[in-house]
């Protein structure tokens, strides 16, 4: 599971159409902001489990994440 402050890609985009997020949060829920539209929500742990698709550290955010 990913900690705080490490950047996560999730399934299903977010209705912004970003579908990476910053975790701001642990526990029973994550919260997790919005990396395009700053926008935060909370996610309960299970939820995040099926949604997630891939975690990026934050210090490989830099670089391979470019577009
Ligand atoms: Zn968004």
């Amino acid at each position: 599971m990913p900690v705080n402050g490490d950047i996560i890609i999730l399934k299903k985009p977010h209705a912004c159409g970003g579908n990476e997020w910053q975790v701001t949060r642990t526990g029973m829920d994550f919260g997790l902001r919005c990396l395009q539209c700053g926008r935060n929500i909370m996610l309960p742990r299970r939820e995040l489990q099926r949604q997630l698709k891939e975690i990026i550290s934050k210090d490989k955010k830099e670089g391979t994440l470019e577009k």
